[in-house]
């Protein structure tokens, strides 16, 4: 059995979750369910980065300690998560003492081994308090950050360490060039090599003005204790996610699952830190674009505008991560629309699946009193048969969209195969082999559709599982989607699969 750990970025602890942080888990879920659905030992971890000035301050205002602030917005992150069907097996905090001590080992075991990897300097700049930042020129405008235009930035000096992140520039352009599917997609990769051309600069790794974080574990040569600047404390969730108690995770993971705006940190500083420990390296980064809703970037101004809660209500937590992977995918940006969104629903859910659903097993229930016949296979099996090795094809590449049209097109060919046997007048004609052919091709279809939208739409997906009175478990069931039998099971006629939304009114 093959491991597979697989991680997401985690969450920083100042505000609600938003569509952007469920595109991300959902994106991720899909890939761990599929990766189990193949019968591999998954390990999914997901959590909550919840150190930093912005917690404090955020808890400071709200007459909370920053601990009581990161245990409400947790518990709020990980109810959506229940919501919207996310299956982690681990939930990390870097409040954790687990994580807090992993995070000092780790900087230990890089002065143990690379002593000059750290040193001390003067630094002074512009901070941005949203950023949690030092800004450079490139990214002001007219004195303020352009990130946060209505802060305004701090002129601060103090003595920090630093790590000497441009001494591995030479190792890390080796590493990417013998390993050049390390991130993808593609256009990802690209971004990288463009980074090192402009030259690597070192990076802060602790503060000595932010009291929420994890002590570095030595002061500066004059006395002042030092805090794990943000990439520091971070990054090692996923290392120190395996040393929490009951965690099966074991490092390396096999896929970082990111957001394109922290790639740079996931395939140039994560790595450097890394390999200056000792420690072996992810096998594979996965960088996924932005959803955009009316021409902005869904985050925490937007996410104003668009509420996640309502996008859940709306059609069901199935149908919203149906519709973000099928409609926006999991590589380039995308567009969100109420529209779009009510089209796909209506049309690929309520029409396609919905329809062939409770069309296929009325006739079975009406014909042969729901009990699935035995049946010659048909072109639809040969259909379906092609199907799983396109389905398996695009999710082996993180192809999630193209992973969802295989099953679609499978969809459309049943509501055809329907309508070009048309099997009431078989019925009609007695034509009662014919007929058997139709039913139980239609009802290995579905199971076969139960399986491949499993990872998509993991209660739909079980609900149909259990119309089709299929026994083997769905999540693990790739078997069966390879060689379905439905002869002799006992199916029930769905209500209300995927409901019609009503009329608006007008
Ligand atoms: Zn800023």
């Amino acid at each position: 059995m093959a491991r597979f750990f697989l991680t997401t970025a985690i969450d920083y602890a100042n505000g609600d979750p938003h569509m952007g942080h469920a595109f991300e888990k959902v994106g991720a879920d899909c890939i761990a369910r599929y990766r189990r659905l193949r019968g591999d030992d998954v390990w999914f971890l997901i959590g909550m980065d919840e150190h930093g000035q912005k917690v404090a301050r955020t808890a400071a205002a709200e007459n909370l300690s920053p601990q009581e602030l990161t245990d409400r917005v947790a518990s709020q992150f990980q109810a959506t998560w229940r919501l919207l069907g996310i299956s982690h097996d681990q939930f990390i905090r870097t409040t954790s003492e687990p994580h807090r001590l992993g995070v000092r080992e780790l900087i230990d075991r890089i002065f143990e081994r690379n002593p000059d990897d750290f040193y001390e300097q003067t630094y002074h700049g512009l901070y941005c308090v949203g950023c949690e930042a030092f800004k450079t020129p490139a990214d002001i405008a007219d004195g303020r950050c352009v990130i946060h235009p209505t802060r305004t930035l701090e002129e601060v000096e103090e003595r920090n360490w630093f790590f000497r992140l441009t001494r591995y520039q030479g190792w890390l352009e080796e590493f990417h060039r013998t390993h050049p599917t390390f991130v993808q997609p593609e256009i990802r990769r690209n971004e990288i090599l463009g980074l090192f051309r402009q030259g690597l600069e070192d990076v802060s790794a602790s503060r000595a003005r932010l009291p929420w974080g994890v002590p570095f574990p030595r002061p500066t040569s004059d006395g002042e204790p030092q805090t794990t600047y943000v990439w520091f404390d971070a990054l090692p969730n996923y290392w120190t996610a395996s040393r929490f108690p009951g965690s099966r995770a074991s490092w390396p993971a096999q896929l970082h699952v990111v957001g394109k705006d922290i790639t740079r940190f996931h395939c140039v500083i994560w790595p450097a830190m890394l390999h200056a420990a000792g420690l072996p390296l992810p096998e594979q980064v996965w960088a996924h674009g932005f959803i955009y809703f009316g021409g902005d970037r869904l985050s925490k101004s937007a996410g104003v505008r668009l509420d996640l809660q309502e996008a859940i209500s709306r059609h069901g937590a199935d149908a919203l991560r149906y519709f973000l992977l099928r409609e926006v995918g999991f590589a380039n940006d995308g567009n969100f629309t109420w529209e779009r969104f009510d089209e796909r629903y209506v049309a690929d859910l309520a029409d396609g699946l919905g329809n062939l659903a409770s069309r296929s097993l009325a006739m079975i229930e009406k014909y042969r009193g729901g009990s699935v016949p035995e049946g010659a296979p048909s072109s639809l099996d040969d259909a379906g048969a092609r199907t799983m090795t396109a389905y398996a094809s695009a999710m082996d590449r993180f192809d999630l969209r193209g992973g969802g049209e295989a099953v679609w097109e499978l969809v459309s060919a049943a509501n055809q195969y329907i309508v070009q046997t048309a099997p009431w007048s078989l019925a009609k004609q007695g034509k009662d082999r014919e007929l058997d052919q139709v039913l139980a091709s239609l009802a290995r279809c579905l199971s076969r559709i139960a399986v491949l939208t499993g990872p998509f739409m993991p209660g739909k997906a079980a609900e149909l599982w259990g119309l089709l009175g299929q026994n083997a478990t769905l999540a693990t069931a790739w078997q069966v989607g390879e060689q379905p039998e439905a002869a002799g099971c006992q199916v029930r006629k769905p209500e209300g699969l995927f409901p019609k939304p009503a009329p608006a009114n007008s």
